[in-house]
């Protein structure tokens, strides 16, 4: 299959996709898409606080008892606040 071929393939399924979208369905993406973007937002609110933490030289202290953040947590959720201890 040739590289438009593969294109007008992938066009067809999405059409196919969004007609068959009944307006319940549209209405809950809609909502899901809602709470995607608010849960985005507040992560990226923890982001750029931890970027401030990182200006001040803070990054990577819990800010309940000030012990290092392990770096494993901090892996997995670099913009965590508490360590394990105190985060849960
Ligand atoms: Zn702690």
């Amino acid at each position: 299959m040739g590289a438009s071929e593969r294109a007008s393939a992938i066009v067809e399924l999405d059409q196919t996709a969004v007609g068959r979208l009944s307006r319940m369905d549209s209405l809950q993406s809609q909502s899901m898409a809602k709470n995607l973007r608010e849960r985005e937002n507040v992560k990226l609110a923890l982001i750029l606080e931890a970027l401030k933490r990182v200006e001040q030289g803070r990054y990577g202290l819990c800010l309940a008892c000030g012990e290092p953040i392990g770096i494993g947590r901090l892996t997995v959720f670099p913009e965590s606040r508490e360590c394990s201890e105190c985060g849960g």
